[in-house]
């Protein structure tokens, strides 16, 4: 344990008593009258980072240590890697710190908590387009991972039931979607012993749209996932396209292959500033939608929604019962405890923006991502993917020119020293030869802070051209997930 103190005469502080007759022994170094907080015993030493501390800390002290450390963490504001929200009101924080103690799953205990679950995600049924919201169904997730799951879960579910009461055996199930589908798809297909059939991207499709589908389903397959907001580009993947290639095949082989649209961020983008774009529950194919509370519906970390058309596409051997108020309640979920606080908080936006706060935000990050999009393809360097028009993220490449002598590693690199985390990355097959750099915009970069990026990108950029020699660099850049 690597204790130091710089005293020496005080050298292992273990307790609050020891403390204490430190403090009476009159020592300079740790008293709180000369320097209240950064010379308390326990904070002169550093604690082991292996075994638990053998005594108590005074709580300060284990709170001054605690945020010390957090605070080497990135500055979330400057992060415009992740889709997940980072800021919420005065208000929201209040209500986080008056419920933090809500379970999800005590229904009974926390009726009210229950019920505002439903309101959500009715509301949700009734902004996607269900046919009756009153006959959607829907649950809160921890995010659009579990979502996921439970979507897949469904799916192949049903299939397996279709399968037995046809007498065909249903051991073999396979799920389509693009070779730019996020892990936690890979994940389903891994954990739950589903066979993943990705269709590649290419430069003609650069997203999944439905040409060649043909060549991928079959009497196995438990369904298509479509994907409104593709991680790697932020492009969204013509579901109505990929629903008429599904109708046609049908049409001439009788298989009926429905779709879960994994709307992650597009599920609160495209209601309100794309809403004739059809998408959702209003193409008859789409059984199922998830989305992302935690990225563009604007709540903290720890919130997702996955929601069906109606209850017949939810097999009821998957729901469980929990008692609720001395009656029953429904209930499908991988995990049992979570909080309940992210669910008020999603309420709480809800009713505190309505449709026009969600959508005056939501156009707000379509400009600047537009704006920053427009700056950066304007320079000779780069060549954009996408512009940023679906969900506000969009990518570019390196422009060809033979005598440079820095990539976008070395430029994420160059940002970095800036605090931006920009990440540069590979896009999957068949494109892994192709690196791209992605900007997501969320709530809180503003028109200023875009100008204030775009003044260090021009500053990184002029650095790097200046190099006499190329950067050194490592072998492998790994792939990048979220
Ligand atoms: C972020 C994302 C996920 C995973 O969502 P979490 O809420 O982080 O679990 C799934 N699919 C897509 C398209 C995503 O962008």
């Amino acid at each position: 344990m690597a204790r130091r103190h710089p005293a020496g005469n005080f050298k292992n502080p273990k307790s609050f008593k020891d403390f204490k007759a430190f403090k009476d022994a009159g020592d300079d170094i740790g008293s709180t009258e000369i320097n209240p907080i950064f010379a308390r015993p326990e904070e002169a030493t550093a604690f082991s980072k292996s075994h638990m501390p053998q005594s108590e800390s005074l709580p300060e002290t284990a709170y001054q240590v605690v945020h010390d450390e957090a605070m080497l963490d990135g500055n979330a504001r400057l992060n415009l890697a992740t889709f997940v929200g980072t800021w919420m009101d005065e208000r929201a924080n209040r209500l986080y710190l008056e419920s933090a103690d809500k379970n999800m799953i005590d229904k009974d205990e926390y009726p009210k908590t229950a019920e505002i679950e439903t309101h959500c995600w009715t509301m949700l049924a009734d902004l996607w387009h269900a046919p009756d919201p009153g006959k959607a169904i829907g649950t809160s997730t921890v995010g659009s991972s579990e979502a996921c799951m439970l979507g897949g879960l469904a799916l192949k579910r049903r299939w397996q039931h279709e399968r037995k009461a046809a007498g065909k055996p249903a051991d073999r199930p396979n799920l389509v979607m693009s070779s730019a589908v996020q892990v936690c798809w890979e994940k389903f297909c891994n954990y739950f012993d589903v066979e993943p059939r990705y269709v590649p991207i290419s430069r003609e499709h650069k997203v999944f749209d439905g040409s060649d589908l043909a060549r991928y389903v079959d009497e196995n397959t438990i369904g298509v996932v479509a994907i409104m907001g593709v991680t790697y580009t932020g492009m969204y993947e013509p579901v109505k396209r990929i629903a008429a290639a599904l109708d046609e095949i049908q049409r001439t082989t009788g298989l009926d292959i429905k779709i879960h649209v994994d709307a992650a961020s597009g599920g609160m983008i495209a209601p309100f500033i794309q809403p004739e774009l059809e998408w959702d529950f209003r193409i008859e194919r789409v059984v199922s939608i998830n989305t992302s509370g935690h990225k563009y519906g604007l709540v903290y970390p720890g919130l997702g929604w996955a929601l069906w058309r109606s209850k017949e596409w939810l097999p009821s051997d998957l729901v469980f019962t929990v008692s609720y108020l001395g009656g029953d309640m429904p209930t499908f979920a991988l995990n049992f405890s979570r909080p309940g606080t992210q669910v008020l908080l999603q309420y709480y936006m809800f009713l505190r923006l309505g449709f026009d706060g969600y959508r005056r935000v939501q156009q707000t990050l379509h400009d600047v991502a537009t704006y920053v999009s427009a700056q950066i393809g304007k320079m000779d360097d780069f060549t954009l993917w996408n512009d940023g028009s679906d969900i506000p993220v969009f990518a570019w490449t390196l422009s060809e020119r033979p005598e440079r002598k820095w990539d976008l590693y070395d430029l994420q690199d160059r940002l970095r020293m800036k605090g931006w985390l920009v990440p540069a990355y590979p896009l999957p097959a068949d494109l892994t030869d192709v690196t791209v750099q992605r900007i997501v915009v969320r709530d809180g970069f503003s028109h200023d802070l875009a100008d204030a990026f775009l003044e260090d990108l021009r500053t990184a950029v002029n650095y790097l051209d200046g190099l006499k020699a190329p950067m050194p660099s490592e072998s492998q850049h790994s792939g990048f997930h979220h």
